[in-house]
């Protein structure tokens, strides 16, 4: 049983030793239920490894608190250590220090001053089709009502508004086969991309103020494919690019952008996942941001804030992991950034 009346240190250290690669989150999420089911004051529902526990004392407004439970492969990094004022293993800062504070939260707070959702869902570190939170916004969306949410993902102690959309697009250049002894009955798509590379090169990116938090869009190549054989002028050459777009923009209105920048080629879209507004100008962000402290930064990268957005509910980043140790083998995470959030959310909730 997972003891959540010892600090948040020392929980993180036991999520931690309890592995819970994507795909094998069971245990974790049994010991989970489990702890709170023992707290009279939540209803607790479970999808799959994916736990979710409420307050329903009808306040005035509800705000979510959600983490992963699952991680990356292990990397000879476990059973956790401390070590200077760090605990060290996989997960610790990706993240669940982030997690361990939610549950800290969950067992404190059998009155907080906003009903508050805490969610635990399995497979983030893998492809969207597994992600629990995704399957639990597909067949229970009233289980994620809410007015704001919190995501506990790594972001250094930092509020991280919204996030950024992410497209890919195909840029199709055309050519004519030919012998390439005799070229000149041919047209080669490969030189054909000129125009496309030179736009690109060309390109300036926007850097949007969105609900008070300045993003910075990006357009870049990242693929080109094209050739037939090494004596042949190729017919076809394919440039794809990747669109990094701010929250101002529906993927529609990204992928018309898109089409505008390569007017003249043939452009198709192969994947794309919409942005986040950050929602920190409404009342119920306002609260938390002036209860945490410090200045909010936008969210580059996507996260599954976008997924709370499509919901309706507005949603930011913030959790006491360093992203820049997410991922790797000699992931830590500080104990003090540990305590500081759980005080900064007790602040704010309690
Ligand atoms: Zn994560």
């Amino acid at each position: 049983m997972l003891d959540l009346s010892q600090d948040a240190g020392a929980l993180t250290a036991a999520i931690v030793d309890v592995e819970s690669v994507s795909g094998d989150e069971k245990a974790l999420a049994d010991l989970v239920e489990e702890a709170l089911r023992a707290l009279p004051y939540l209803s607790v529902d479970r999808s799959g490894e994916t736990v979710v526990a409420r307050t329903s004392l009808g306040r005035a407004e509800r705000v979510l608190i959600a983490g992963h439970l699952d991680t990356v492969p292990v990397a000879a990094n476990l059973p956790s250590r401390v070590e200077g004022g760090r605990l060290y293993g996989c997960g610790t800062t990706d993240m669940k220090a982030g997690v361990a504070v939610a549950l800290k939260l969950a067992a404190a707070l059998p009155s907080p001053n906003r009903d508050v959702t805490y969610v635990f869902y399995d497979c983030e570190e893998v492809e969207a089709e597994r992600n629990g939170l995704n399957r639990v916004a597909r067949e229970h969306p009233e289980w994620l009502a809410a007015d704001f949410a919190v995501l506990m993902e790594p972001t250094d102690g930092v509020i991280e508004g919204g996030c950024q959309g992410t497209l890919r697009a195909e840029v199709h250049v055309a050519g004519k086969r030919a012998h390439s002894a005799r070229s000149w009955f041919g047209v080669n798509a490969i030189h054909g991309i000129e125009p496309v590379l030179a736009r690109l090169n060309a390109y300036q990116a926007r850097l949007p103020v969105v609900d008070g938090l300045e993003y910075h869009e990006g357009l870049n190549a990242v693929g080109v494919r094209g050739g037939v054989a090494g004596n042949v002028i190729p017919d076809s050459c394919v440039v794809t690019v990747n669109y990094r777009f701010a929250p101002d923009l529906t993927i529609e209105q990204a992928q018309e952008h898109v089409r505008e920048v390569f007017d003249g080629f043939e452009v198709s879209f192969t994947d794309a996942a919409p942005g986040a507004r950050p929602g920190l100008t409404d009342p119920v962000a306002a609260a938390f941001t002036a209860a945490v402290g410090g200045e909010p930064r936008a969210k580059l990268g996507w996260t599954d804030v976008a997924r709370f957005s499509a919901l309706g509910v507005p949603a930011v980043n913030y959790g006491p992991g360093d992203p820049n140790l997410a991922h790797q083998q000699g992931e830590y995470v500080s104990l003090e950034k540990i305590a500081d959030s759980e005080r900064a959310m007790l602040n704010w909730l309690g």
